[in-house]
């Protein structure tokens, strides 16, 4: 371990690995959600070694994160015409609180460099010290220079037992640091009350999870979204043929085909698309039931795109046959 600072070109040769690590796919071949399993389990896991040691400058980070970002949404093409779905705080969220579960670089870089904090011979009660160290050393930020000193503040917190000199990580149950808590805490930083579906405990393939969360936050390019990004449409539900501004609620709920599909399905009078996802948060038991919601949502933008796309269409008994069958592969093999 050194305390000597890499230079610009070691943090670019770290970028190049990274860059270099996604021309060895084929990326036109990796659906969607194999390219965020990707950047989840090799793209991000590149700098560890780096960024438990160094503070990464923002411009590595920038450069990374647009290297994760262009190969999740465009497949790695710079100039793809990929629409970036979700926010890259999204992106970067947990999945149980409607992310995609990617690591944030600049969160888990300062939890990697926290652990050096911790390490060192608990500090006298004197809680200056702990603004001390980081400079002494040179290996963790300064805190006061983030925005967001949540974490600093915690730490500024800890209580110190009369005439015992114990230090107490307060995220953690037996008091001892480490990253992962550490990093749960600054990802979710005002995100307590943050309730949503987990998608991605379903027992359907992460193609069809990464279609829920999508859904769940309006990004679903229905007509609607289309004309939100100006971008002409000739308002028709081409489930139902009738000419009305396809809407994701109109689409999966509202729509005669939709809502007799249900109506087979044993789920009549949905309200909204937001009572479906309730269903399925009311359901994490049921597995036949909740893969069979999520199919069926799922099953119904396919059947969209197949008219529009392939101009080819089944009647509603065979999509509904069609649900139940590959709901019950789900089952088996997910
Ligand atoms: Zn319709």
């Amino acid at each position: 371990m050194t305390d000597k600072r890499p230079d610009r070109f070691a943090f670019q040769q770290l970028i190049d690995k990274v860059a270099l690590r996604l021309s060895g796919w084929k990326r036109g071949l990796i659906s969607r959600a194999g390219r965020i399993v990707l950047a989840s389990s090799v793209l991000s896991m590149i700098p560890i070694f780096f960024m438990s040691i160094f503070k990464l400058p923002s411009w590595v980070i920038t450069q990374i994160d647009r290297i994760r970002r262009n190969f999740i949404w465009k497949g790695g093409m710079t100039n793809g015409s990929g629409l970036h779905l979700l926010s890259w705080d999204r992106v970067c969220l947990p999945k149980q609180c409607g992310g995609l579960g990617l690591l944030n670089i600049k969160l888990h870089n300062i939890s990697l460099l926290l652990r050096w904090l911790w390490r060192l011979p608990p500090p006298s009660r004197n809680i200056s010290l702990l603004h001390a160290i980081p400079r002494r050393h040179e290996l963790v930020p300064a805190p006061w220079s983030l925005e967001d000193d949540s974490w600093f503040q915690a730490a500024q917190n800890i209580p110190l037992s009369p005439g015992i000199d114990k230090l107490v990580w307060r995220w953690t149950t037996n008091g001892k640091f480490s990253v992962a808590s550490t990093y749960k805490q600054l990802i979710l930083a005002g995100k307590h009350s943050f309730q949503f579906v987990n998608f991605w405990k379903l027992k359907v393939p992460p193609t069809v999870k990464l279609f829920l969360v999508l859904l769940c936050h309006g990004r679903i390019l229905t007509q609607e979204q289309l004309l939100r990004r100006n971008i002409n449409v000739d308002p028709q539900c081409h489930l139902c043929g009738q000419l009305v501004l396809e809407t994701s609620n109109h689409l999966f709920v509202h729509c005669v085909f939709s809502s007799s599909l249900w109506s087979m399905l044993q789920l009549p009078g949905l309200e909204d698309l937001q009572s479906l996802f309730e269903l399925l948060n009311a359901l994490p038991t049921n597995v036949r039931n909740s893969t069979l919601i999520a199919t069926a949502i799922s099953g119904l933008w396919l059947e969209r795109n197949s008219r529009i796309f392939r101009d080819q269409r089944r009647n509603m008994q065979a999509v509904h046959d069609w649900m139940v069958h590959e709901a019950t592969l789900f089952m088996k093999s997910c």
